[in-house]
Formats: C-alpha cells, sequence, structure tokens
C-alpha cells in the first residue's frame, strides 16, 4: 500500500511545479534608553530614548534575521554576531542583516514576504509606518509590497507600556530553490 502512495506522488505532474516554501518566526526585545538614537527598522526616528544593545539595537531588524534564519533553520543572529563580541559595538543593524542575506544566497533561497509587530508605548510609531516599510524593504532587497509592517501598545502594562522597552515580533516566508 504504502509503495503504491509513493508511485502515485512520482507520476503526479504538478509535484514538478512546486517549491519548498519554508516559514520562520523572528522575537526580539530591547531595553530603552537616553542618549541613544533610536532605529528602528533602519529608519531614524527624533525621540529622547533609543535603544540599548551591542549593536544598534534595532529590535525590528534583528527579529526579521531571526525569522529568515529560522525560515532556513540556520540558527539565529546570536550565533553569527555573539552579544560577548566587543568589535560588535555600536554596529548598524544592516550588517547583520547584508550577513543573514549571503546565508540566503549561499542556500540559494528568497525572501517571500516578511510581516513584522512591534509593540511600542512611545513614540506612537504609525505616523512612520511607511517610512519603516520603505526602509525594510531596501535593507532586506524586497518589493515594498512584500512588507507587512505595523505596532500596537501595550496599554501602559508592564515595561513596554512604560516606555522602558519595545519588543518586536516578525514572520519571514522564504522559498528555497
Ligand atoms: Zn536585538
Amino acid at each position: 500500500m504504502k509503495k503504491n502512495i509513493k508511485k502515485s506522488v512520482k507520476k503526479n505532474p504538478s509535484k514538478k511545479n512546486m517549491f519548498d516554501f519554508r516559514i520562520g518566526f523572528g522575537y526580539d526585545i530591547h531595553r530603552m534608553t537616553e542618549g541613544r538614537d533610536l532605529i528602528l527598522g533602519g529608519y531614524k526616528i527624533n525621540y529622547p530614548k533609543g535603544m540599548l544593545g551591542h549593536s544598534d539595537g534595532d529590535l525590528i531588524i534583528h527579529s526579521v534575521c531571526d525569522a529568515i534564519l529560522g525560515a532556513l533553520n540556520e540558527g539565529e543572529i546570536g550565533v553569527y554576531f555573539p552579544p560577548t563580541d566587543l568589535t560588535l559595538m555600536g554596529i548598524s543593524s544592516g550588517v547583520i542583516a547584508e550577513r543573514v542575506l549571503e546565508i540566503l544566497k549561499k542556500r540559494r533561497a528568497h525572501i517571500n514576504q516578511i510581516d513584522v509587530t512591534l509593540v511600542a508605548e512611545e513614540p506612537k510609531i504609525k505616523p512612520y509606518y511607511e517610512p519603516i516599510k520603505k526602509s525594510l524593504a531596501k535593507v532586506f532587497k524586497i518589493d515594498e509590497n512584500r512588507v507587512s509592517f505595523k505596532a500596537k501598545s501595550m496599554e501602559g502594562l508592564g515595561e513596554v507600556g512604560r516606555g522602558e522597552a519595545m519588543i518586536c515580533y516578525a514572520v519571514a516566508g522564504v522559498i528555497l530553490k
């Protein structure tokens, strides 16, 4: 019986046109502090507080990178950029994204789409939807219509609600050749 099933799959002509579609999920949290730039998805926002972290603290790029690596089953950014590496102090997260794009290329894969939800209390993110979306498309070298970006607040609850941190969730769809 098993043999027959295998045979019928092999004979199915549509199988030839099927592609290998993978989905990955990423998450990141950064503490906010005064005297740091607020860079979200590669876009700089004028605000007195920014993200603490060994890079520029761009939690949107970090979570998208982790989602892509997750889709490829290639670990997470901490493997390639360990927090203990002091040379990474203050580096642009664009460098991290470049490395992830190299891994994609090596695996002959490309991004189908990314979907991002940022959880932040202040500043209000809605006015920055378009510029952040544009910036993400540029950083990850994909069409803008393949990038979804939105934000939620925590209704004043917890550390995010008190403006002490931001959280980001991301999903990436990747197609392998
Ligand atoms: Zn991070």
